[in-house]
């Protein structure tokens, strides 16, 4: 099969014919159908991701059609399938206790196993699939794997955000507008943050309730004012640790603020501000990914017209053309996310 392999750090994926990947007995193969190019895939490209090594195919945020199925597979052949980025294994405390997300015994591919950069992928443990619904297209259903989903437990199973509370988002990247079409779906009130205008005047667009340029000063202060004394509940969707400061220091007393950029670089470490966190008596959650059994809340309000997640898709794009979107989060990047829908150009 074709496939987009990391042969250097931060230099162009090779384009290459591989073997085809061999069907796992307890899940399934699926031919490619679209898959997304996400900031977590640059932090393996720039070499900063630690699992992430030379000979990784990436693509971890897919969905596709089951081609070969295993003797303990829960689909069959011709479902269409979308897969979180976590695979979790299914028997563990973690996981019996409805926290797939943590699970110790975890398959990722796009990380550690070939990814989604190519024709066909291998998927263990396919109990985390869910079926595509029909009216969903396969480029909007990508983001299905990572950004979204990851959006929708940073809103609704960590902040437990409630119809009125003011959001804020730090970054409005694949997973930030994810975060802001949900809140919004929500009945939040959004304010959104970046240093791209050209994003801002998108989120605006989009029904954003106000927008924040962090080029133009105190953030924090900004949006404290524009809520009226703080957000009930930020999101910091970047990483780094000036966005995670601001996302701290613009919440209100009891405000819950939601990790959900992953930390940049080999340590990850920020200096946060403690006494914020302290005076203010706020909540900080961690949160990775969705547990799998989420999945029919996320869809089903998809479904029902109640969000619209096309705004996500900026751009389809061939397999040849991932590279040239990896080296794109180099700096700041356009509204909307890329996705690969042509394997074989
Ligand atoms: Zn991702
Ligand atoms: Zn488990």
């Amino acid at each position: 099969m074709r496939a987009a392999v990391l042969r250097e750090y931060n230099a162009d994926l090779s384009l290459e014919e591989v073997t085809d990947p061999t069907c796992p007995e307890d899940g399934v193969v699926l031919e490619v159908m679209a898959c997304g190019v996400c900031r977590s895939d640059w932090h393996g490209w720039v070499g900063e991701h630690p699992r992430v090594k030379p000979g990784q195919i990436p693509g971890h945020e897919y969905c596709g059609t089951v081609v070969e199925a295993g003797a303990r597979a829960k689909f069959a052949i011709g479902d269409r399938l979308v897969a979180p980025f976590i695979l979790a294994c299914g028997a563990c405390p973690s996981c019996q206790s409805g926290h797939q997300n943590t699970c110790p015994n975890q398959r990722l591919p796009g990380f550690i196993e070939p990814g989604a950069f190519a024709q066909y992928i291998a998927v263990p443990f396919d109990h985390n699939l869910a079926i595509l619904p029909d009216t969903l297209s396969p480029t909007v259903a990508a983001g299905l794997g990572c950004r979204v989903t990851t959006a929708w437990h940073a809103l609704t199973g960590r902040a437990a955000v409630q119809a009125g509370e003011w959001v804020a988002v730090h970054g409005t990247g694949g997973v930030g507008l994810s975060a802001f079409l949900l809140a919004k779906a929500l009945g939040a009130r959004v304010v959104v943050v970046d240093i791209v205008e050209e994003k801002l005047t998108h989120a605006l667009s989009l029904g954003a309730d106000a927008a924040v340029n962090a080029l133009a000063g105190d953030t924090a202060l900004a949006i404290r004012e524009i809520t009226g004394g703080g957000a009930h509940v930020s999101i910091e969707a970047l990483g780094i640790e000036a966005t995670t400061n601001a996302s701290i220091e613009c919440l209100r007393p009891l405000g819950r603020h939601v990790q959900v950029g992953m930390p940049v670089g080999h340590t990850a470490k920020m200096q946060i501000n403690m006494n914020a966190v302290y005076m203010g008596n706020l909540a900080l959650f961690g949160t990775r990914g969705m547990p799998s059994w989420r999945y029919p809340s996320l869809l089903s309000l998809i479904e029902s017209g109640a969000v619209d997640m096309t705004p996500l898709v900026a751009r389809e794009i061939p397999l040849s053309s991932a590279s040239d979107e990896l080296r794109a989060f180099n700096g700041p990047t356009a509204p909307g996310v890329a996705v690969i829908t042509d394997f074989t150009a």
